[in-house]
């Protein structure tokens, strides 16, 4: 100490040098630093403080009021978000101080079996750790549909990245799904008509998945930009952009007009698809579109006598139900078996010439007659002679002897022979 004291500056000249110190900011903050450094060494790590909290918490020998035990247990979640999650044992605790942070729903861990489960009475997530506590899977059941256990790769995602905020929003969606002031039947069927609706706004925007151009497929197109449910998000369609939205006050350059931009910041207006209580409703349990054409624009639903389909049964309760031998009459000299199709459709059936379906149930033969007969009809057949017939227009040149017994096949008539010569179709 002896080299310390010769470079020492003189004891005088710094007490005349140095001011007394005034209680600023600065040295009121440097004082309180300094006691909680001091401190320290005291201190005990946060997941022993948050271990001995929650010793303190299920505790069944101090009896604490209920008051105390929410206080505690919202300190005991405050110290969870600030624990770095590295273990297994930390993962548990931070799940579990999620699934209490969302009102309704319950925690499971079957410990020392990997899965955990957060859970309410109607769906449950559940986590599949590693030993390591990494996240190995996330999977999601509706229990509106017990078959269906799918796994969520947004949620994987989300928790392999320790984003335990964006976590709680899908769990608190998940949650939100099934808010509705009724019975567990009511709130599957409640379900059941929300995955049906989407099934089929889905189905719109497949119909139009041709609409590739970003401003027409916001604005032109039946949904808008939809983006289906993931994890806890509802279905989302996006119908309006203004050329405000892309503009980026930050930066001030303008935003490109593409779907992933606009996913990605969330911009436009745009409405989300969930269920609400209300007074009774009648609401669809399946899908209502049914897509009826294949890629090159042919019926799928077209019945054939060889099938052995039941007509009795797809036209039960008809006053008149399809008949075969419909097929065998001629109106204006065309073979109704040239042009019409039964369809797979209750009390419908298919004019191949105007690709339009046709009603029969009440009238029957009369209405498939009458359709013949009409001037669309006669002009669209009209229209097929003189032009070479666009593939997939109709596909009627595969099975002209439609709907003949089998007895019959392969007799074909004159005028069935001439009909197709004159609209270009190879027999
Ligand atoms: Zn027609």
């Amino acid at each position: 100490m002896a080299a310390a004291e010769t470079v020492s500056p003189d004891p005088v000249v710094s007490v005349v040098e140095t001011p007394t110190p005034e209680p600023t900011k600065e040295t009121t903050l440097e004082n309180l630093m300094e006691k909680l450094r001091a401190k320290a060494g005291q201190c005990r790590s946060w997941p022993e403080m948050s271990k001995s909290l929650r010793v303190a918490i299920t505790e069944k020998r101090h009896l604490m009021n209920s008051g105390d035990r929410t206080q505690l247990q919202k300190v005991l979640d405050t110290l969870q978000k600030s624990i770095k999650v590295t273990s297994l044992q930390s993962m548990v605790e931070r799940l579990e101080s999620i699934s209490r942070q969302v009102q309704g729903v319950r925690f499971s861990n079957n410990c020392p079996s990997p899965e955990l489960y957060i859970y309410n009475d109607m769906f449950y997530v559940e986590i599949i750790l590693e030993p390591t506590g990494a996240v190995k899977d996330v999977k999601i059941n509706h229990q509106a549909d017990p078959t269906v256990i799918v796994t969520c790769p947004e949620l994987v995602k989300v928790l392999k990245a320790g984003n335990f905020s964006e976590f709680t929003k899908h769990v608190e969606g998940l949650a939100s799904i099934y808010q509705l002031n009724a019975e567990k039947m009511q709130k599957s069927q409640a379900f059941l008509a929300l995955q049906a609706l989407e099934t089929d706004l889905g189905m719109l925007a497949q119909l139009k998945s041709s609409i590739t151009e970003p401003r027409n497929l916001v604005h032109n197109s039946p949904v808008g930009i939809l983006q289906k449910r993931r994890g806890g998000y509802s279905l989302k369609l996006t119908y309006f952009i203004s050329p405000y939205d892309l503009l980026d006050a930050e930066t001030k350059t303008s935003i490109p007009l593409t779907a992933e931009t606009v996913i990605e910041k969330g911009l436009g207006q745009s409405v989300t698809v969930c269920i609400e209580s209300s007074t009774a409703h009648k609401l669809q349990t399946t899908s209502l579109i049914t897509v009826t054409k294949t890629t090159d624009g042919r019926r799928k639903d077209i019945v054939n006598r060889t099938d052995e389909a039941d007509i009795r049964a797809i036209d039960s309760g008809l006053k008149n139900p399809w008949r075969w031998d419909w097929l065998e009459k001629s109106v204006n000299g065309v073979y109704v078996r040239e042009v019409i199709r039964k369809l797979r459709s209750c009390g419908v059936a298919y004019c191949l010439v105007c690709s339009k379906e046709l009603i029969y149930g009440s009238r029957g033969f009369s209405a498939l007659a009458k359709h013949m007969e009409s001037r669309k009809h006669a002009d669209a057949v009209e229209a097929r002679q003189k032009n070479v017939p666009l593939p997939g227009a109709g596909g009627y040149n595969s099975d002209i002897s439609y709907g003949l017994h089998p007895m019959f096949k392969g007799c074909l008539t004159a005028s069935e022979n001439s009909f197709f010569t004159a609209i270009g179709a190879t027999c």
